[in-house]
């Protein structure tokens, strides 16, 4: 990505912070600062501070905020490269071409979004759609609520949809690629969604990529259908409302995940905000990533029938594999979530929550033991290899916890229940250590310097030592040896080389008898003038953020690598990268 540095100054200096905040939070006046409540978690005093003069807008309990781009991009959840774009425009910055990549699918998101707007307009002008709004309020969903998820009608006509993308000059080929449209035998092109209640989805940065469509018709054996798999829209990779609902998921730190698109319509309509739908019955690996992008904590809220319960079963494993807390949500039987919230409102179900949910093991076990004859031993041999399967992936307390407890149901010896071992399952986007980037050599050169100053006395021990902190250092060994010189001051007041050595374990005698006492300063006796020890410890002192950027530029091409977009990481970069831009030497020696 190539985003002019100065284009970012820009937006960085020009951006009126405190009414960029005032747009998401409410704010109040403390002397020089604006202070109001988190928007990123919940809280009740007031943590959130504005400092126009800093120019950042930023929580002082949980961290999250920072300069303009920064709060924008976390609050709105969008990329790095986005929200530039939004606060520009916002300023009337004009961005070349060069100064930001443009995204192939800019073209494809273009046409989505006159698509929604064109079964929006349907939904409300026309008989058919009026019709449409009646059944909605009838389920109990609201104008707001209709207006607020982008709920939409397609007519029912051939090709009305393509004549409009063709009239805004959308390519038809680009149109065909979206699953909007498709080719007939006769070469005329036809609308793929046709008398549908229209649901636009978004991916996770709020982009429309494409549309569920319910049936309106009963006879029709297919109630609901979804685009066509697209360059921009795989279904395996969409969560149904993620991106709207990611600062409430932050908030509550808790995502609920229901299955149908009504559940997560109705729970928001009641101020339940914190709700995402599947699209279909699996979980795949990209959209648990999605999930914990953003929480560890899974509330599933299924429908309280067997349907439901099978489907539960279905999600779990992979959640739980990827060491998600789950929790399910148990509702009465033949009532979905969408009911329950409509007839019983927002308490009622928070209360339902609080009472009435198990973990996720709870779950599983509890109904493993309810589908067993525990006097069949078939049956038994069968429930001890569904909980071999439950139990393989799980950290070794769950392990021992229901070993006991099975052992106890079908009052058979523990021993004799056995588990896999099966290699700790390791989510992928924990990066693996690839070789590290080193710091500059000089940094481990200053360090080493200052070591060999701080061995000629007790006082210049501590002199220098009392500048630094246990985040200033080069090598982790070479901060062990001031760490044992510092043991060693503490024992005795001169410094005598044989006691030292004494303090030392194998490893450090060996990178003392290597790194220091082979140096030329140790060998020559040099001794530092007063500016070069004042340059030697700001080096150091730069190395925390060195470190942490090495980190993130492993983390970035190591993504990158991978095909994912790197986007916190890149932004992080940026930021860190600006701060540290006095630094103008090379700092890192390569891979
Ligand atoms: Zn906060």
């Amino acid at each position: 990505m190539s985003i002019d540095r100065n284009i970012i100054d820009r937006i960085e200096n020009e951006t009126d912070i405190v009414a960029l905040a005032s747009e998401f939070v409410e704010l109040q006046r403390v002397g020089k600062n604006y202070m109001g409540l988190c928007p990123f978690h919940e809280e009740k005093t007031p943590s959130f501070s504005v400092s126009p003069e800093k120019n950042i807008a930023m929580c002082m309990g949980c961290g999250q905020g920072g300069r303009p781009i920064k709060f924008y991009q976390q609050i709105k959840n969008i990329p790095f490269a986005e929200a530039v774009k939004e606060l520009a425009a916002k300023l009337g910055i004009e961005l070349q071409v060069g100064n930001i990549k443009d995204n192939k699918n800019e073209k494809y998101f273009n046409i989505l979004k006159d698509a929604v707007s064109f079964y929006k307009i349907n939904l409300t002008n026309s008989t058919s759609g009026l019709k449409v709004i009646e059944y909605l309020n009838k389920r109990k969903i609201n104008n707001e609520s209709i207006d607020y998820f982008n709920l939409g009608y397609s007519p029912d006509y051939k090709d009305l949809l393509y004549q409009a993308l063709r009239a805004k000059n959308h390519d038809t080929t680009d149109i065909i690629d979206v699953g909007l449209v498709k080719r007939d035998s006769d070469g005329s092109y036809y609308d793929f969604f046709r008398n549908r209640l229209m649901f636009p989805i978004t991916n996770e940065f709020g982009k429309f990529v494409g549309f569920s469509a319910r049936t309106l018709n009963s006879k029709d054996k297919n109630k609901y259908i979804n685009s066509p798999d697209t360059v921009i829209f795989k279904k395996s990779n969409i969560l149904y409302n993620i991106n709207e609902a990611s600062l409430d998921i932050r908030k509550q730190d808790q995502i609920i995940l229901f299955e149908g698109f009504f559940d997560v319509i109705s729970a928001h309509q009641n101020d339940v905000k914190n709700g995402i739908a599947t699209m279909g019955t699996s979980l795949s690996n990209e959209q648990v990533k999605l999930i914990k992008n953003q929480t560890n904590n899974v509330l599933i809220s299924f429908d309280g029938d067997n349907a439901g319960i099978n489907a539960t079963l279905k999600i779990l494993p992979n959640l739980l594999r990827n060491r998600l807390f789950v929790n399910v949500l148990r509702l009465p039987t033949k009532t979905d979530p969408d009911d329950f919230i409509r007839t019983n409102g927002k308490d009622a179900f928070l209360k339902q929550i609080k009472n009435e949910s198990i973990d996720a093991y709870e779950f599983e076990y509890s109904q493993l033991l309810k589908n067993t004859n525990i006097k069949n031993t078939n049956e038994v041999q069968m429930f001890l290899q569904e909980l071999n399967n439950m139990l393989k992936y799980s950290p070794p307390a769950v392990i021992d916890m229901y070993k006991k407890r099975a052992a106890k149901d079908l009052n058979i010896d523990e021993q004799t229940i056995k588990v896999d071992k099966v290699k700790q399952f390791q989510p992928e986007y924990i990066p693996e250590r690839k070789p590290i980037i080193k710091l500059s050599n000089k940094y481990e050169q200053a360090e080493k310097r200052l070591i060999i100053l701080m061995i000629r006395s007790k006082e210049w021990y501590e002199r220098v030592q009392s500048r630094l902190t246990i985040n200033d250092y080069s090598t982790l060994e070479l901060s062990n040896i001031r760490t044992i010189l510092g043991v060693y001051y503490s024992d005795n007041d001169d410094f005598d080389l044989t006691t030292f050595k004494t303090y030392l374990k194998d490893e450090e005698l060996n990178c003392f008898e290597n790194k220091i006492q082979k140096h030329e300063h140790w060998v020559e006796q040099k001794y530092l003038e007063e500016k070069e020890i004042e340059e030697y410890i700001s080096l150091l002192k730069e190395t925390k953020d060195l470190r942490r950027l090495l980190y993130l530029k492993n983390n970035i091409s190591e993504k990158s690598n991978n095909g994912l977009i790197p986007e916190k990481e890149l932004a992080e970069f940026m930021e860190l990268q600006a701060k540290l831009k006095n630094i103008k030497e090379s700092w890192y020696d390569g891979y």
